[in-house]
């Protein structure tokens, strides 16, 4: 649930999603159509559909537990090198190293002087020298700490030093340069009249949340309301059902929906099955 989203959002839904499906075997039972429903309102709901399918893989295994070495959790949908490695020491207490975005600013700049805000070593670089620095009895403190020092103390653009424990140590204490103003890249989203396809996803779940529709009820959504880019006038309805067309497949093929016929009078839903 935090990836992407602050912790202060994902604490509501974290309780409420526990009292749901407090068990892999509650979740895994469930419809597809009710994990997204007690989803909604978090995002990205892909990572509701791996989730869902994590409970399902837990369960069919021998012991219908989490697995807890690196490679079988890596093995599992959704679980990436970060979550495996995180997993295995906060859950399970092993001795292993912890690299999230956070980790990695702190540990780039305590190795290596660093001379601007954006300058971070490549991941890969940064994973050994987190296994390097592990202290051997105490990793999750470790790691907590560091994630704690990366989110309020060596923060991208005014990192606190004279607050850091680290700064003896820290190859780019104190430098003057962090400060210097960067561009950010922008990465440009695909959106429709100016509404990022990711908002138009989420208007198209909340209106499933309420029963099946039609591809022909779902087109009116296209018309927006986001103020930077007010809707296209006399936009083709071809270039509308195409974009709709579009979206629609993404989701489908995400397993967030389905979709039974073809064309305007496609119906679609959320996934009943489980
Ligand atoms: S001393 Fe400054 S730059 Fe170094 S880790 Fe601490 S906050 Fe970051």
């Amino acid at each position: 649930m935090a990836q992407q989203t602050q912790i202060s959002r994902v604490a509501d839904f974290y309780s409420a999603w526990l009292e749901h499906f407090p068990s892999f075997k509650v979740l895994a039972s469930a419809s597809r159509a009710d994990v997204l429903r007690q989803w909604s309102g978090l995002g990205y709901n892909n990572r509701a559909v791996r989730l869902h399918q994590l409970a399902k893989d837990v369960t069919g295994r021998r012991h219908r537990a989490l697995p807890q070495t690196i490679d079988e959790l890596l093995a599992l949908p959704g679980i990436g090198k970060y979550t495996a490695h995180a997993v295995a020491c906060f859950a399970f207490g092993q001795s292993v190293p912890v690299v999230d975005i956070n980790i990695r600013r702190v540990l780039s700049r305590l190795k290596w002087k660093i001379h601007s805000a954006s300058e971070m070593k490549p991941e890969k670089k940064i994973w050994s020298v987190a296994a390097a620095f592990l202290p051997p009895n105490n990793a999750y403190d470790w790691n907590q700490a560091l994630m704690d020092i990366g989110s309020q103390l060596c923060t991208a653009r005014n990192p606190k030093c004279a607050e850091c424990p680290l700064r003896h140590d820290c190859a780019s204490a104190f430098s003057s340069k962090f400060n210097a103003k960067h561009r950010a890249v922008k990465k440009t989203e695909p959106h429709h009249n100016g509404t990022p396809r990711r908002l138009i996803r989420g208007k198209i779940l909340k209106i499933l949340h309420t029963g099946p529709k039609r591809f022909n009820d779902l087109l009116p959504l296209l018309n927006g309301n986001h103020a930077a880019s007010p809707p296209k006038m006399g936009e083709p309805l071809a270039e509308k059902q195409k974009f709709l067309h579009d979206v629609l497949a993404l989701m489908e093929n995400d397993g967030i929906i389905e979709m039974h016929g073809s064309g305007t009078s496609a119906r679609i839903s959320l996934p009943e099955s489980s």
